[in-house]
């Protein structure tokens, strides 16, 4: 059996002269193959290199037609060069002419060529090319010489992404590192931003790739990964870090993979090659990475994900930089890029200078999505292999609205974003010119327009839209951007300062309401099949009322001197809210007792979130001092359809005619007990919805800050006599349609009102 020439250790060495060589880049590139072909006993050598448009063009060659080079091109996923790129594995084959994606080029000449080895460019799991040799008699190639040709291809990698080649493109065909890309992810947060990639963690450019002395870098190898393991070890026994409960585990398997056999075994023999150690690092996470976004399995691929931050351990241990890079100065217009996010690491960037944010992992609960949108940052989240698609400085668009990312765009697309975004600025120019408009309809019905909130930041917004106040503070945001459970003192230092930067305007705290989605990292995690209809918010509350009385506290002293008011979520029963009330009423007197001055009025509402409140709604609004409705939970649980769950949280419209049924029975029942009612679900946000409420009789809206501009525009546009009435007919004779919504449009067009 033949093997390589002088082993991979010379084929390295020749290389590196080849590459340090002052010759033209094409040269450089025919030097390559002829080297390799000869060093690897191949008749053929070829290098393909993605180009812009997905396509893979031949741009070297050793052994096929000279002529065919730059001309031969495969399209994306054509032939046996377009799997491996599609695939990003190598392809062994002795009889490639058999092999059913074998496709035939007659200008290369590459008919009398039977056994074929292919491996993938890769860099940072992206597929920049293919790299391939071939032998005219049938034979099976070895898995040195595989190795040998994917530590080649690797080095070619750096060359490519150097921007070594990009004199050789034809004109019109851009390597594909240039490519633009559009991705499509999940929307974290609203709005469009234009700017340049900043990445949160830059990878760590590798300067030197081809070792002097393989055995001093199995040394330095060794050194480096005893090191992480310390620094793993010394993370989980910190004190920050719970000692039960998922966080902890994340963090086990994590040191287990540090100490993966497999994983280690791979990177020595990497080394072994001739690559330096961190080289080796770097080409065996590539492989990860490249596997990591074919992988479908989202337990495989969180997997996969350890192994690849391990990797970049590795990597900055040997590189002589500290894991967690230093905060640097934004420069303007700055499209963060991220695999993951803390909050508190997004909050210490620079507001002003941020334009966008994306990140490879994070769902729309997830606690960057709540900072970034509490921040006014668009967000997209699920951007795959984000981090290695983009260079910093690239220019990148993130449309927060549509949930994608478009990196690298052509003029065009980014015309049309611009227009997209000049267009939002001037909606907002209108909306801000409605700032000192009273929220009163056109036929002079007021209506009181307030905020949802739960983080300090979100407070300027009360001013920024001229709200009357905050009718949902959701005090979980901080418990969930926090690292550990915050004490209550650190919760009363909270609600004081939002009083305080209210200024007198009214606020209702939530209490908390964590559980089913909402979970914290140091809270031991009660594994349950239905979390959404499980232990959460006022259960936990009544079952361990310790956390609850100490937030009830801490709200308690806060409000000292002023109005307070306070609601209770997820209430089912109105004797669930009598038992918490009396627990109100204990902490209430406990703090009199120890002489602390009480609030100078306490209102206790309830939000109306679960249905079976709407069958005891004359009883809760006698006994609540107010009601909130909560229309995300409400409908989710009214057509039993889960809120997180893409397939069917869209399914059912809260304009169906049962809906609306149900939604007027709540402001009948609470304007018969003379309870206020408020609605602070995302429903009160949207203008038709809310068109809808008012026409319902809802006089009283907590929604996003951004909802507030588009929702005073369509009330004061809004005659609601006559929608009232049109309403009542809708609903009294609704034909059996499944949502009123075309009917309410149709309405508003005629009516003339901006939803
Ligand atoms: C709701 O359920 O509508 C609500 C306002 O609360 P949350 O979205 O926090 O569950
Ligand atoms: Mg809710």
């Amino acid at each position: 059996m033949r093997g390589a020439l002088g082993g991979p250790g010379v084929l390295l060495r020749r290389l590196r002269e080849v590459m340090a060589a002052s010759i033209s880049p094409q040269e450089r590139l025919d030097r390559l193959v002829v080297l390799i072909a000869g060093n690897l006993v191949a008749e053929v050598c070829s290098v393909y290199v993605l180009r812009e448009d997905g396509s893979l063009e031949l741009y070297a060659t050793e052994g096929l037609n000279r002529e065919a080079v730059h001309l031969t091109l495969m399209r994306a996923g054509e032939g046996l060069v377009g799997l491996i790129a599609r695939e990003a594995e190598p392809l062994a084959l002795s009889d490639a002419q058999n092999h059913p994606a074998f496709s035939y080029r007659p200008e290369t000449g590459e008919e009398i060529y039977r056994s074929f080895l292919g491996v993938p460019i890769l860099r940072g799991g992206a597929v920049m090319g293919v790299l391939v040799i071939q032998n005219r008699a049938t034979r099976l190639y070895s898995e040195e010489e595989i190795e040998s040709l994917q530590t080649t291809a690797m080095i070619m990698a750096e060359m490519i992404a150097a921007g070594g080649l990009k004199s050789l493109a034809p004109p019109g065909a851009s390597i594909g590192l240039d490519r633009p890309i559009h991705g499509i992810g999940v929307s974290l947060a609203d709005g469009v931003g234009l700017g340049h990639a900043v990445l949160h963690e830059p990878r760590v450019a590798i300067t030197n790739l081809i070792a002097e002395n393989p055995a001093s870098e199995v040394k330095r190898l060794e050194a480096a990964i005893a090191e992480m393991r310390t620094s793993i070890d010394e993370l989980l026994e910190r004190g920050d870090v719970a000692h039960t409960g998922e966080h902890r585990e994340v963090l086990e398997t994590f040191r287990m993979f540090a100490h993966d056999q497999g994983w280690l075994r791979r990177m020595r023999e990497v080394v072994m090659t001739g690559l330096t150690a961190e080289a080796a690092v770097e080409r065996v996470q590539s492989d990860t990475r490249a596997k990591m976004l074919r992988q479908t399995d989202p337990y495989l691929r969180e997997r996969l994900h350890d192994l690849d931050d391990l990797a970049n351990r590795l990597l900055r241990t040997l590189m002589g930089k500290a894991n967690g890079v230093a905060r640097e100065e934004l420069p303007e217009n700055a499209i963060l890029i991220a695999r993951s996010m803390g909050p508190a690491a997004l909050l210490d960037y620079d507001r002003a200078h941020l334009r966008g944010l994306v990140l490879e992992e994070g769902g729309p609960t997830s606690h960057i999505a709540i900072v970034a949108r509490a921040l006014g940052i668009p967000a997209v989240g699920e951007i795959v292999n984000a981090t290695a698609l983009v260079q910093a400085g690239d220019a990148v668009i993130v449309d927060g609205q549509a949930g994608e990312v478009q990196i690298r765009p052509q003029p065009d697309v980014e015309n049309a974003y611009k227009d997209k975004a000049r267009l939002r600025a001037r909606k907002q120019e209108q909306y801000r010119k409605l700032k000192s408009m009273p929220a009163v309809t056109k036929d002079g019905v007021p209506i009181l327009l307030q905020i949802n909130a739960g983080l300090l930041v979100d407070m300027p917004n009360i001013e920024a839209t001229a709200a009357s106040g905050i009718g949902l503070f959701r005090t979980e945001l901080q418990f969930m951007v926090a690292e550990h459970m915050p004490t209550t003192s650190e919760q009363q230092a909270l609600y004081n300062a939002v009083l305080d930067q209210a200024q007198g305007r009214p606020v209702t705290f939530r209490t908390l309401d964590i559980g089913g989605d909402k979970v914290l990292p140091y809270m031991e995690r009660v594994e349950e099949e239905n979390p959404a209809l499980g232990w959460r918010a006022i259960r936990i509350g009544l079952d361990k009322p310790r956390l609850l009385r100490a937030q009830l506290r801490a709200l308690l002293r806060a409000g000292a001197g002023r109005d307070m008011k306070i609601m209770l979520p997820m209430i089912a029963t109105v004797d669930e809210f009598q038992r918490a009330r009396m627990i109100v009423r204990r902490e209430q007197a406990m703090l009199a007792k120890q002489g602390h001055a009480p609030p100078l009025s306490l209102q206790l509402g309830v939000m109306v979130e679960v249905p079976s409140l709407l069958f005891e709604l004359a009883e809760i609004a006698r006994e609540a001092d107010f009601l909130s409705i909560g229309t995300n939970d409400l409908m989710q649980f009214l057509f039993a359809a889960d809120r997180e769950n893409k397939r069917v949280a869209d399914r059912f419209d809260p304009l169906s005619v049962s809906a609306l049924r149900a939604l007027r029975s709540i402001v009948e029942a609470a304007s018969e007990a003379k309870c206020p009612v408020t609605v602070c679900g995302e429903m009160g946000g949207k203008p038709l919805e809310t068109m809808a409420l008012i026409g319902l009789g809802y006089r009283a809206f907590s929604m996003s800050a951004a909802a507030i501009g588009p929702v005073k525009a369509m009330l004061r546009a809004l005659d609601v006599e006559r929608l009232h009435e049109r309403l009542d007919w809708m609903l009294a004779s609704p034909d059996g349609v499944a949502s009123l919504r075309p009917q309410l449009a149709a309405l508003a067009a005629e009516f003339k009102v901006p939803v």
